[in-house]
């Protein structure tokens, strides 16, 4: 059975994309960007999301310059300072037996030299931001996608119950473990990183001084390393760690860990830090895993978003910012009168892919040189941090636009 939502018809493959009804699988950060950026171009989209209900889940979420800027661009810009924290003192490392301070950046530069402050926001409310700029009829929760089929008239995408979607166009925004990536490249497992993150939210009375400034500090240790923020309108504060993850692989915003054994990772670190972690309540932990860049995204009239395209680890804090600026380029291409489907997909893939390969590249880079043991190499990295300004290596990050790229490629 085919349901057209709206009744709907798929065009043929010489129409222009200008009109075209797109349908995304997953309405996660990216499905649910790419349904706000789609619809602000007048294209007709439906969201299709596995899960029955939008639940609280994961926990901080760092909205850099180049996230800001396209937020800004749906009309969210103010509703983010509502629930977000803006990060005002800045950005520290520190070290782990004593917290000394090896890098410190005043994050009010960050507007001055990419336009846009820096902000965290818990998951949830970045998640609630986005839908709330998407038309409510074209969610659809408790609906999972199984495939596509397509052929020159238009593409349906399969759903669990036996139902298909039938559309122009389908994007697939499934996550790391996308079913539909395998329309497109050949299927395979995600890569472990042999690590795990630990996420837990602690009460702001709860959390000692140093963690309730609106700052993002990293403390750098042997083998893992702790990052903490005040999120929430600064009630609760976000703490993330990564640490060895020995043989646990579960990979799952849901899947818990126990506050013991997180505190045990960290025995011996400034009390500040252990203090900290005595304060978090549920912890969440789940296994780290990314993919190999692919060159391919897009297969005729599906095109991979966000983590389903190019998943990273997340030391760059960038899958969020990635999954949005592929929504916002897509939108660019699909809004062209003068491209088919299939054309303008490969456009948004031309664009894309190389930004997004070069993060999730640098973001795997950074593994080794957050967890390195004291010596001589830790010495010289430290040392490296005294004299340095990652913001402005960071440029090319930061100051991107995505819609502006996917303008000028066209
Ligand atoms: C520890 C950690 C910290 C992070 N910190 C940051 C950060 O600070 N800043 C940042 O920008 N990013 C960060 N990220 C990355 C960010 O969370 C992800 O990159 C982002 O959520 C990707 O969005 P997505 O929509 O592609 O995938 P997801 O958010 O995973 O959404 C996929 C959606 O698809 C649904 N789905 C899956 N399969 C199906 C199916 N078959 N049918 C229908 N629906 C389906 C899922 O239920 C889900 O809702 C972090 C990630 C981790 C693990």
């Amino acid at each position: 059975m085919l349901t057209g939502g709206g009744g709907a018809t798929a065009r043929g493959q010489g129409a222009d994309v200008s009109a075209a009804r797109v349908v995304i699988a997953g309405g996660g950060i990216g499905g649910l960007a790419a349904a706000a950026f789609l619809s602000r171009a007048g294209l007709e989209v439906s969201v299709h999301e596995q899960t029955a209900e939008f639940r609280e889940i994961g926990a901080g979420l760092v909205v850099a310059p180049n996230l800001v800027r396209l937020l800004r661009r749906l009309g969210l810009a103010a509703r983010l300072a509502d629930v977000g924290v803006r990060l005002e003192v800045g950005w520290e490392f520190r070290r782990w037996q004593d917290g000394r301070v090896l890098f410190a950046q005043q994050l009010e530069r960050s507007a001055e030299m990419y336009g846009e402050d820096t902000w965290v926001v818990h998951r949830a409310d970045l998640l609630e931001l986005l839908r709330s700029a998407v038309p409510a009829e074209a969610v659809h929760l408790g609906q999972r996608a199984t495939g596509v089929e397509q052929d020159d008239d238009g593409i349906r995408l399969q759903l669990a119950d036996g139902t298909a979607v039938e559309g122009d166009a389908v994007i697939g925004a499934d996550g790391i473990h996308s079913v539909l990536r395998g329309a497109v490249t050949t299927p395979g497992p995600p890569r472990y990183s042999g690590l795990c993150a630990w996420r837990s939210l602690v009460p702001a009375d709860a959390a000692p001084e140093l963690a309730r400034r609106p700052a993002q500090t990293l403390w750098l240790g042997p083998g893992r390393h702790l990052v903490h923020y005040p999120v929430s309108s600064g009630r609760l504060v976000n703490l993330v760690a990564f640490t060895p993850a020995g043989d646990f692989d579960v990979e799952s915003w849901e899947s818990r860990g126990r506050v013991e054994d997180l505190a045990a990772e960290f025995a011996g670190w400034d009390p500040r830090l252990t203090d900290l972690v005595a304060g978090a309540g549920e912890v969440g932990r789940w296994a780290l895993l990314d993919r190999d860049p692919i060159p391919t995204w897009t297969a005729g009239r599906l095109a991979l978003l966000g983590d389903a395209a190019h998943p990273m680890v997340p030391f760059f804090a960038q899958g969020a910012g990635q999954a949005v600026e592929d929504a916002a380029a897509l939108a660019v291409c699909l809004s062209d009168p003068g491209a088919t489907v299939p054309e303008a997909l490969a456009r948004y893939q031309a664009v894309r892919a190389p930004r997004a390969t070069r993060v999730q590249t640098a973001s795997r880079g950074r593994q080794g040189s957050h967890h390195l043991p004291d010596g001589p190499e830790q010495q010289t990295r430290d040392a490296a941090f005294a004299g340095d300004d990652p913001l402005a290596h960071n440029e090319w990050l930061y100051s991107y636009d995505a819609e502006e790229a996917a303008r000028t490629a066209r």
